[in-house]
């Protein structure tokens, strides 16, 4: 079903995104709020018909950690997105409730089931981010946290200014990405949300680069310089340099003192350099650090997982992981 824009009275702005500007809405039949996420097409490229479907497909996209796309509403030279309305986004939200912007780590914990709920369900269905931030994922008054803008970049591509003009942000990209890599997997969505993690536990970003080379070596003085033995093909990316400085890997412990050794041990899972080393989202919501949520949604509502064989059922192979496991004992 399609519905027509004057079925929705627009509000005030909400905010701006890489694709469009957002508005608060209001549907006239039944009162309820939505958010309208306008986005203008270029009108020299015609419509963009795989744009639409892509995002057609998303409506599909049913699940309680993804903000519903209600409907999509195609004039001239406009797409309208009719999405429910949430409260706000993590980024406003760790400005308002955090401390310096960290978040308690029971609120940490919750968040950080929930978007690996919401990604395991995108990637069980195939579709993949690949632009997940804080600006992106929106928290209601209830506590729920929810994925936006999934399958946006699979419609439209990753922009290199969002629609204020601003530069899209890198922080939260993968170093295999950073490299050149164009073979998208699910493992980008996992980098992502462990930068999230890191975050909202500081209240700052973990990784704030300010271009492509930048953003990488501010990855490697954490994370410590890959090479061609930590991480065999790395010469092969379009953007790898014989020359890179090499830094050790730091101790996650002094970059995140706040979160517990149990808690760190699954951020190293979500931060390895190597893409087919990082953890799944299904692999990750088993971790023993969310033993203690009880959640009534069954994490195998989805059998078949298509992205399985990419990814390593091996614990990480790390410095730091070996310091935790030391812990453990
Ligand atoms: P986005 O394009 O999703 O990054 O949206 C830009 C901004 O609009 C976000 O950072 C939010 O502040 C706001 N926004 C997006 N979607 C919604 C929504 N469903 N409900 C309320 N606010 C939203």
């Amino acid at each position: 079903m399609t519905g027509s824009s004057s079925q929705f009275q627009q509000l005030e702005k909400l905010g701006e995104g890489t694709y469009a500007t957002v508005y608060k809405g209001r549907n006239r039949s039944t009162g309820a709020l939505v958010a309208l996420k306008e986005i203008n097409l270029d009108s020299e490229e015609g419509t963009p018909s795989t744009a639409i479907r892509e995002i057609s497909l998303m409506k599909e996209l049913d699940y309680e950690n993804i903000v519903t796309l209600y409907d999509v509403i195609h004039t001239e030279n406009k797409l309208t997105l009719v999405f429910e309305y949430m409260d706000k986004d993590l980024k406003k939200y760790m400005e308002v409730h955090g401390n310096q912007g960290a978040l308690d780590l029971k609120i940490v914990k919750s968040f950080m089931f929930q978007l690996l709920k919401g990604i395991m369900f995108c990637h069980d269905n195939r579709v993949l981010h690949r632009d997940l931030k804080p600006q992106n994922l929106l928290i209601n008054s209830k506590g729920e946290l929810k994925l936006g803008d999934f399958g946006l970049a699979r419609a439209f591509g990753i922009p290199f200014n969002t629609f204020s003009n601003e530069v899209v942000t890198l922080w939260y990209r993968a170093p295999d990405v950073l490299l050149g890599s164009r073979a998208y997997t699910t493992s980008i969505d996992i980098w992502s949300a462990g930068c999230i993690f890191a975050e909202m536990c500081t209240g700052k970003p973990l990784f704030p680069g300010t271009a492509n080379d930048d953003q990488l070596i501010k990855i490697f003085r954490l994370m410590g310089t890959p090479n061609e033995r930590t991480w065999p093909g790395i010469s092969q990316y379009a953007n790898y340099k014989s020359n890179w400085q090499i830094f050790v890997p730091q101790d996650l412990r002094f970059i995140v003192p706040n979160l517990d050794s149990m808690g760190l041990n699954l951020l190293l899972s979500l931060l390895q350099m190597r893409p087919e080393a990082r953890i799944t989202a299904r692999q990750a919501l088993q971790h023993p650090w969310f033993h203690e949520i009880t959640n009534p949604t069954p994490l195998v509502h989805q059998l078949n997982d298509p992205y399985q064989q990419n990814q390593s059922q091996q614990p990480p192979q790390h410095s730091h992981q070996h310091i935790i496991d030391q812990q453990y004992q």
